[in-house]
């Protein structure tokens, strides 16, 4: 099984164009000055997160990225021109995490269209003519362009959701999605095909709020340790749970608990989290059998409980109203913020 939303990547800015060693030459003028002109500036490594990508799929296949270093100074004093930067685009939640024991956090991309030099290029070097002084007017001096930065570093992909989706297989998950985005989830037997965390836009009364279905979270979870917890990693980064409860199941309430458990577990937070619940298949209950759960669950939570159908759009409107509101009073995430020492601040 391969994860996604972790890759470890090398990068390389360029060096400085070395500085060139050249002299006048003039006709009838025997020995020329010194005319070699600086190298250029070698690219940096600019890190982007851009919106429509959610996943870090891409970096398994293009692992390395190295910026051009800068060309070399000419005569005539013409300065080398500049390596161009090679911005790496990554999803809006990207971390960027030193490869050592701590994997000490970098930087954190958390705004799209958020850029972050990360590395700078090497200087030009100088090139003969700044070195032409009253005793040395035909210098052979000059410098080689200053080297690249270069490491590896993790990437890892904290999806930055209001809301994030949880509940045991089955429960409804990708079917509530699709019935309140464009997400185009897949629905049925899907909980390992695709590993991609899925996200969807809602719109409702003017206010929009961007939901997660993370596949696998709990049916990884179940797994065994480890895998579970790349997933609930990214319900880390979620402002509110939207817990759907299986209501055709066999124990509405203990399949709530399960999930509960594996919350808790994760630590994090993730048990704090506000957490809106919601009764799912409510089609396909009867009064007495729903009305059963949807006690069941309020008594337990002390929460009210809504009970809804997404494919038949019932009981979703004070189920999403609910949400907004909500939303509107839970925290609002925290990035970091690095340190602005060296060139990790955001351009
Ligand atoms: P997930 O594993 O939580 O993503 O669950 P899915 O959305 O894939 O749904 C599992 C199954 O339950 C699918 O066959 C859905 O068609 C069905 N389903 C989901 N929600 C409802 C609902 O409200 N009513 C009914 N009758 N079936 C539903
Ligand atoms: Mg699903």
């Amino acid at each position: 099984m391969h994860f996604l939303d972790q890759a470890k990547i090398f990068v390389r800015s360029g060096a400085g164009g070395p500085g060139a060693v050249s002299f006048r030459r003039e006709k009838f003028v025997e020995f020329g000055g010194p005319d070699g002109g600086h190298g250029g500036k070698g690219g940096d490594i600019v890190f982007e997160a851009v919106p429509g990508l959610n996943t870090l799929i891409d970096f398994r296949y293009t692992q390395h990225f190295r910026a051009p270093r800068g060309k070399g100074g000419a005569g005539s004093n013409r300065t080398g021109a500049g390596g161009d930067d090679l911005v790496v685009k990554v999803p809006v939640g990207t971390q960027i995490l030193a490869d050592d024991d701590e994997r000490s956090l970098l930087a954190d991309l958390t705004r799209v269209g958020q850029r972050v030099t990360f590395l700078k290029g090497g200087m030009g070097g100088r090139g003969n003519a700044s070195y032409k002084t009253s005793t040395n007017r035909a210098p052979r001096q000059h410098q080689t362009g200053e080297d690249g930065e270069e490491m590896w570093v993790w990437l890892r992909l904290k999806l930055l959701a209001d809301v994030g989706l949880v509940g045991l297989p089955n429960a409804g998950k990708s079917t509530f999605l699709n019935a309140v985005s464009n997400a185009g989830a897949k629905v049925g037997d899907y909980p390992f095909t695709t590993l991609r965390p899925q996200l969807g836009v809602v719109r409702h009364k003017g206010r929009e709020f961007v939901l997660a279905d993370i596949p696998g979270l709990i049916e990884g979870a179940a797994e065994g340790a480890g895998v579970g917890d790349r997933f609930l990693g990214h319900v880390e980064r979620t402002r509110l749970l939207l817990h759907l409860v299986d209501g055709s199941g066999e124990d509405p309430l203990d399949g709530w608990r399960v999930v509960r458990g594996e919350l808790s577990g994760y630590g994090a937070g993730l048990a704090d989290k506000p957490e809106v619940i919601a009764l799912t298949k409510a089609d396909l209950l009867d009064d007495k059998t729903r009305a059963k759960a949807v006690r069941a669950l309020e008594n337990e939570t002390g929460a009210r409980v809504f009970a809804i159908s997404a494919p038949l759009d019932e009981g979703m409107e004070p189920l999403l109203d609910t949400i907004i509101e909500r939303l509107a009073a839970a925290a609002q995430y925290e990035p970091f913020e690095a340190a602005d020492d060296k060139h990790w601040s955001p351009l």
